[in-house]
């Protein structure tokens, strides 16, 4: 451990061993979100439409959120840290993996694998994406892509949480355009040489295991790599002043000439359309984090005007107030039941890339409107991230980004309903003579 890591590890010890906030001096006439308000949301009833398998994990899960991570999420967001000692209470869960079936992994529904995003995100949309990239993108890459070997040598160990993966596609001049990466594989004997930059990438920092994804010289295709932490030549620096998704820690990742052994290429990555796939699927894990985050949102809302009074009157009764309440409960459903029926589409074999993409993008734009009704709701308390709303409201913007932004996505779909690609601007061939 270095000086720094015991300097900053006395600090954090300090700082969370104050004594417990007396909540009613701080917070007179309304209750944080520290105490998580009760479940709401789900006016159309949703486990109406779920096995007892995936009932009984979205409580299970509600349950450990409610009462393990939010007491402490606003303390580790407003730090920018990440809560390492939740790690084992979030592995105990069996949800990471999510469908993943044999190797130690839960092989969950992928309804019930979406559940359990939801309510992981309606509390903490950090925790969430901690898991989502973790689980949905390096683990199931490994899955779909890796071999006998490497899927028994790594999944049992990430399902528990024993060790922590991350998923590197993007680059500092290859975001939305990431079929154009730039980092390069070389062949050498025994291996292969990584060398370039990637960018943003959750959990990096950290991370014991990152695949990462280079472009072959000799082919000129993208293939998939698992590199493992401290391999000489790699490192990884936290990305500063984030304003949303603060707890996950994003880096920015250097290939000095990095040796890669044959045996951790993956030989199920020939192509960009082999990270395609793994993209499909998650994104509709992606597309039920706003819907939890919403939930949560209006779950905090819903108690809150209650609490409060103004004019001699709790907020609920006022009609302005009532009215975007229900716009935001009416948005929630809509939410729920787009992403359920993505689940079944999902689940019969039958969901297409462009569908996904809707999902994604339609559901985070509805999240987002959701978010500002609620912001505003909460008056003064709205910018607080102690009542969720304004926290939730941050986090929202690096989800309607990563994974596509709304903007891919919805070219994702318009090219799928129109059966033109419109990515690219046409080449504009010539110049204006204004
Ligand atoms: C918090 C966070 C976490 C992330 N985690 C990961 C991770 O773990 N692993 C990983 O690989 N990546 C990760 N990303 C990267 C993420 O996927 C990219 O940020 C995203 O793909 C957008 O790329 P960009 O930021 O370079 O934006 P740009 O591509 O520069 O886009 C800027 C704007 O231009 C628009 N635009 C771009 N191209 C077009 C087009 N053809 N038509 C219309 N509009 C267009 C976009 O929609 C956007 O509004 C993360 C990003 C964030 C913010």
């Amino acid at each position: 451990m270095t000086k720094q890591d015991d300097l900053e590890q006395k600090a954090n010890t300090s700082y969370f061993n104050l004594p417990p906030l007396d909540i009613s001096i701080a917070f007179p006439q309304a209750t944080p979100a520290s105490i998580f308000p009760p479940c709401a949301s789900d006016y159309y009833q949703l486990n109406d439409l779920l096995t007892p398998e995936e009932q009984a994990v979205r409580m299970k899960v509600r349950a450990c959120m409610e009462q393990e991570i939010a007491p402490i999420m606003t303390e580790y967001w407003e730090k920018a840290k990440f809560p390492f000692h939740v790690i084992p209470k979030l592995g105990a869960l069996r949800i990471v993996g999510g469908t993943i079936k044999g190797y130690g992994c839960p092989g969950l529904s992928i309804t019930g694998s979406a559940l359990a995003t939801a309510e992981v995100a309606r509390v903490d949309a950090s925790c969430s994406t901690f898991i989502l990239v973790h689980s949905s993108l390096a683990m199931l890459t490994i899955a779909f892509c890796g071999s006998e070997e490497q899927k028994q040598k790594y999944l049992p160990s990430l399902a528990q949480l024993k060790a922590v993966g991350c998923w590197a596609l993007t680059e500092p001049d290859n975001g939305s355009d990431a079929s154009a990466l730039e980092t390069t594989a070389t062949k050498v004997e025994g291996g292969w040489i990584l060398k370039g930059q990637k960018r943003w990438i959750g959990n990096s920092t950290f991370a014991d295991l990152l695949v990462i994804f280079a472009r072959n010289t000799a082919t000129n295709q993208i293939n998939g790599f698992i590199v493992k932490k401290d391999t000489p030549g790699l490192t990884a620096t936290k990305i500063e002043n984030k304003i949303g998704l603060r707890i996950v820690q994003n880096g920015d990742i250097l290939l000095k000439n990095v040796f890669i052994a044959d045996e951790d290429r993956l030989p199920g990555v020939d192509s960009f359309q082999d990270t395609n796939k793994i993209l499909a699927v998650s994104r509709v894990m992606v597309a039920w984090q706003p819907i939890g985050i919403s939930m949560g949102i209006y779950d905090m809302c819903h108690r809150y005007l209650k609490e409060r009074k103004q004019f001699g009157a709790p907020l609920a009764a006022f009609q302005i107030n009532q009215q975007k309440l229900v716009h935001m409960l009416g948005n929630v459903q809509a939410m729920i039941l787009i992403g359920w029926r993505l689940c079944k589409l999902y689940e019969s074999g039958k969901m297409t890339p462009g569908q996904a993409s809707l999902g994604k993008s339609w559901i985070t734009l509805k999240a987002r409107e959701t978010a500002a009704i609620g912001r505003e709701l909460l008056g003064g308390n709205g910018i607080l991230a102690d009542f969720l709303v304004a926290k939730a409201f941050c986090d929202l913007e690096p989800i309607y980004t990563y994974e596509g932004t709304y903007d891919i996505n919805s070219l994702i779909t318009g090219r799928e309903i129109t059966g033109f690609a419109s990515f690219k601007p046409a080449a504009s061939s010539k110049r204006s003579r204004l």
